[in-house]
């Protein structure tokens, strides 16, 4: 399987709009980030998407990416879902209508948000989507697993999903043991970093996303949901311990 970052970006992005400082006005690709998101391939070819935010039309139009079969989410934060609008040009080609899967409590922001993919009286153009509501392991196309994992994003509680031995896990700002049972040894850990030292309510900074690497021991780790405060990613790249890595848009492993 191959898992794409379409986007490694905190909610407003890297560079920020009208921000002077100097990540924001880096000219190294890998400092622009766009907001999180990410695509796997499973080996037959399907293709999952991992969020879907503001940046996801830019995404697949860069990435040149033409398919999605199904969509996850973590959780209903403007950065992770306002782009499902843009799936149509994708539901139109290929389906009546998107599967889309997450919590419940996402499932209904999602009725709210998009009304009109649900109406029994479509407007012309308006896209359709399918909303499957997940707890345990389910598999897609009978052949992808996938196992969510229960996340604490300040007060809400969100989902992060393995496959195979990768873990993505976004928004973090806390694991419970019985979760972090399922994140112990693990090939690849995605996992979200803010910034260096200043402390935020509902998202890991680095020196707990190292604590965790240290605990989980997984063999490569991958940070993801990135603000410019954690620095130029070839400084920070520099810095981090081996097989700790700083994610970028773009960036393919395969697993
Ligand atoms: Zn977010
Ligand atoms: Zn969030």
């Amino acid at each position: 399987m191959l898992l794409k970052f379409l986007g490694t970006g905190t909610s407003q992005g890297i560079p920020v709009i009208g921000s002077h400082h100097p990540v924001c006005l880096s000219t190294n690709q890998k400092d622009k980030r766009l907001r999180t998101s990410a695509l796997v391939t499973s080996d037959s070819g399907k293709k999952i998407l991992i969020d879907c935010g503001p940046d996801f039309r830019q995404q697949m139009l860069t990435n040149i990416e033409e398919q999605i079969d199904a969509v996850l989410i973590t959780h209903e934060h403007n950065d992770h879902i306002i782009g499902l609008d843009d799936l149509r040009p994708l539901i139109f080609k290929n389906k009546s209508s998107m599967p889309i899967y997450c919590n419940s409590r996402v499932a209904v922001e999602i009725k709210d948000r998009f009304p009109y993919a649900f109406s029994e009286q479509k407007y012309p153009g308006a896209p359709s989507f399918d909303l499957y509501e997940i707890e345990k392991e389910f598999k897609l196309f009978e052949e992808v697993e996938v196992q969510p994992i229960d996340i604490i994003h300040s007060e809400i509680n969100i989902l992060g999903f393995k496959f195979k031995d990768l873990a993505y896990i976004t928004d973090a700002s806390k694991i419970d043991d019985k979760e972090k049972e399922k994140l112990k040894n693990l090939d690849f850990f995605i996992i979200n970093c803010l910034r260096k030292t200043e402390p935020h309510h509902s998202h890991f900074i680095l020196p707990q996303v190292l604590a965790l690497v240290d605990e989980l021991k997984p063999k490569k780790t991958y940070l993801i949901h990135i603000s410019h405060h954690l620095g130029f990613h070839d400084e920070v790249e520099n810095e981090l311990p081996e097989n700790v890595h700083l994610a970028f848009d773009g960036l393919e492993i395969e697993f």
